[in-house]
């Protein structure tokens, strides 16, 4: 154990990121100081936001460099303490980034003491996108009951808590997902009431036929997490004072930034868009986590986790996830 593997990123992505933007070095082990830990990471979550930090265009966060460390949230076990906080063996959530090893201050890792969800849930149902989902609902649409609520990219990390809390709200939920097989998932196992596949010859018939099966034919709420062509077909359909939760246009982070022709529907509709960022609240994020930790120890809400196995896996993971090939929340498990 004398060196540390860390991918870093190699050069800028213009347009489709691919693996070879990034690159598997061998660092020295870190050593840590007085308040610090030593953890070896077993989780590296990855996350749509990882491609605008690579990205030169203007963002609410500090890019990654060429030669820098990938960011990214980990979970992980403490194996040298040299602070009061945390005792060798303690499992932590930290931001440590894409790499094997890492010594940072004790106090900027959080200590999980639960063992009733796994560890690996702190990356998302109960974690970050957890907590997005939480935020936005609850606070940009705030759906009453009966209201029909979109959310697309369904079966992942955010979506798939969008619409179980949606649904425990006694709103109608439909979800946009990628394929047969992720809109069975999402019906039969998270229970939406219907799902649209996007990909599908007949998308904005199937689309209609879905949001029309309530009085107020329409969408209510909307959960916004791709952008683009969905995003295009999805505005128009809003109804009057709908609610847009702006939170994510994964589809436009490899390409040019895109027209919206369909802005009009926001000025007849009179609706709310709001984009956030889940960072901009951190206050409250302990309470979030708490109220969903309860309802996925309750099993009340569901998840699924796609697991990449290996940080030189990594960069692969991250492109897939972009196109669409993760099913739930995508991980990399560093550890055997
Ligand atoms: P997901 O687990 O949902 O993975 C991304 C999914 O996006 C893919 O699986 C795919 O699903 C979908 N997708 C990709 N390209 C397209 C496309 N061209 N058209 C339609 N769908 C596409 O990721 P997360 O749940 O982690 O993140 C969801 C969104 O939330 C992202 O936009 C992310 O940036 C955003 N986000 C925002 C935060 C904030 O603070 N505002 C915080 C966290 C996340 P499918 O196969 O079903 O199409």
């Amino acid at each position: 154990m004398s060196t540390n593997q860390q991918v870093i990123l190699r050069e800028r992505p213009t347009g489709w990121v691919a693996p070879e933007h990034f690159e598997l070095i061998a660092s020295p082990m870190p050593v840590p100081q007085d308040g610090e830990v030593l953890v070896r990471n077993h989780w590296l979550s990855l996350d749509p936001y990882m491609r605008s930090r690579i990205s030169a265009a203007k963002s609410y966060a500090q890019g990654v460099e060429p030669g820098q460390l990938m960011v990214g949230g980990t979970v992980g076990e403490v194996i040298e303490s040299r602070s009061e906080r945390l005792a060798v063996g303690d499992t932590v959530l930290a931001a440590t980034g894409w790499q094997q090893y890492a010594a940072l201050p004790a106090k900027q890792a959080l200590k999980i003491e639960t063992t009733d969800v796994p560890v690996s849930a702190y990356l998302g149902v109960i974690g970050m996108p957890g907590i997005t989902a939480w935020t936005g609902l609850m606070t940009i649409c705030e759906p009453k009951a009966g209201e029909t609520v979109v959310v697309d990219a369904a079966s992942g990390a955010v979506g798939s808590v969008v619409g179980q809390l949606a649904k425990s709200l006694g709103c109608h939920v439909v979800g946009i997902a990628g394929g047969p097989a992720k809109c069975r998932y999402v019906i039969d196992e998270l229970g939406f009431d219907a799902c649209v596949d996007h990909k599908a010859v007949g998308f904005e018939q199937a689309l209609d036929q879905a949001i029309n099966q309530t009085a107020s034919k329409g969408i209510d709420c909307l959960f916004e997490n791709v952008g683009g062509d969905v995003f295009e077909a999805l505005l128009p359909r809003m109804n009057t004072f709908g609610r847009v939760a702006l939170c994510g246009m994964v589809s436009e982070f490899n390409r040019p930034p895109a027209a919206h022709y369909t802005l009009r529907a926001i000025l007849i509709n009179r609706l709310k868009v709001q984009g956030f960022i889940v960072s901009d609240r951190m206050d409250t994020w302990p309470e979030i986590r708490q109220a969903l930790h309860q309802r996925v120890a309750a099993g009340q809400i569901k998840f699924r986790e796609s697991v990449a196995h290996g940080l030189e896996n990594a960069p692969a993971a991250f492109v897939g996830m972009l196109k669409g090939e993760n099913f739930g929340k995508q991980l990399v498990k560093l550890t055997t």
